[in-house]
């Protein structure tokens, strides 16, 4: 009998003889991959599969002899197996994919590049990675080794601004009809960021505004706009046995500053993790500012 590798994708159960799949899908399925695996679950398991935290799907009862053929079914059906072991896991992403009214970036997008470029890479031990489309952070950024949240940063033309006062309303957390008849949109911030200065206009105080965007997308006329899109970075969280808050490490970053945030944080963590240490033992050993001083700081 073929030896099956615990750490591919094919997870051991504590009954010996029965394994189970473990399918990296960040969320998103198709109903014909749906099926297939339904299809299975039924065949060689026992008719359930589970949704894990971040996203995939497992099924569980698949006999240890029948590992493999269900695995080549799957791959059949474009369902690869996987997101164990010492590497980067599945990149987790917010349930956006283009249709979220608060999404300020391009979540599918950036979830692809980052799993094209790192998915599977070798890390002392696991290092988790999620993406968010906007401050609301669905995605738990917070916890993860490496959280990535989407920014739009406002900014007001005042030759365009007829008063409405929709921004305030909007950075309060305000409701807004998005069509007629289409059921109303309610804000999940309620920053106040955006008062009405003595002139009659809007004024945004940037040290309390969190770069969300929402005041953005319900300006009538326009005159709010995106200055910059980019993004926020948070290093060195965790979930599990002792959670941990990860720490911000870029409150707004661009694209280009991103990956090279990412690169290097990888490579700090394969250079100063010892033994099967997560990152943030390491940053609680060596402190922030260490990781600071290699990884952001610029040659
Ligand atoms: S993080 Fe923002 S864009 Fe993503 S699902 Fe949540 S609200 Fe929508
Ligand atoms: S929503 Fe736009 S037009 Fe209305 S007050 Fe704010 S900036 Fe001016
Ligand atoms: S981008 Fe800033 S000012 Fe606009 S709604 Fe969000 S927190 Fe308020």
């Amino acid at each position: 009998m073929t030896k099956i590798r615990w750490t591919s994708g094919i997870l051991a159960q504590k009954q010996r003889e029965y394994t189970t799949m473990r399918v990296p899908l960040s969320g998103r399925i198709t109903s014909e991959q749906m099926d297939k695996m339904a299809d299975i679950a039924e065949r060689d398991g026992k008719g359930i599969v589970l949704l894990t935290i971040r996203k995939s799907i497992e099924i569980p009862w698949i006999k240890y002899d029948q590992s493999l053929k269900v695995q080549r079914e799957l791959q059949q059906a474009k369902l690869e197996i996987g997101s164990c072991g010492r590497s980067v896991r599945t990149v987790v992403r917010c349930a956006s994919t283009g249709r979220c009214p608060f999404e300020v970036i391009d979540v599918e997008k950036k979830y692809q590049e980052i799993t094209d470029r790192y998915y599977g890479k070798s890390t002392p031990t696991k290092f988790k990675t999620s993406v968010s489309g906007c401050a609301n952070a669905c995605a738990n950024p917070y916890i993860n080794d490496f959280g990535i949240v989407g920014k739009a940063h406002p900014r007001i033309d005042f030759s365009k601004c007829d008063k409405c006062y929709k921004c305030v309303e909007a950075c309060k957390g305000g409701v807004f009809a998005t069509e007629d008849g289409i059921p109303e949109v309610e804000g999940a911030i309620t920053q106040e960021a955006i008062t009405i200065g003595e002139d009659g206009m809007p004024r945004i105080d940037y040290d309390k505004c969190i770069d969300c965007g929402w005041c953005i997308s319900n300006c009538p006329p326009g005159a709010l706009g995106a200055e910059r899109v980019g993004y926020g970075i948070y290093v060195g969280g965790r979930g599990g046995r002792y959670p941990k808050f990860a720490h911000e490490v870029a409150r707004f970053v661009s694209e280009v500053e991103l990956f090279r945030i990412l690169e290097g944080t990888i490579e700090y963590f394969r250079k100063f993790a010892e033994g099967r240490e997560r990152l943030v033992l390491v940053l609680e050993r060596l402190g922030i500012e260490h990781y600071k001083e290699h990884v952001l700081k610029e040659d």
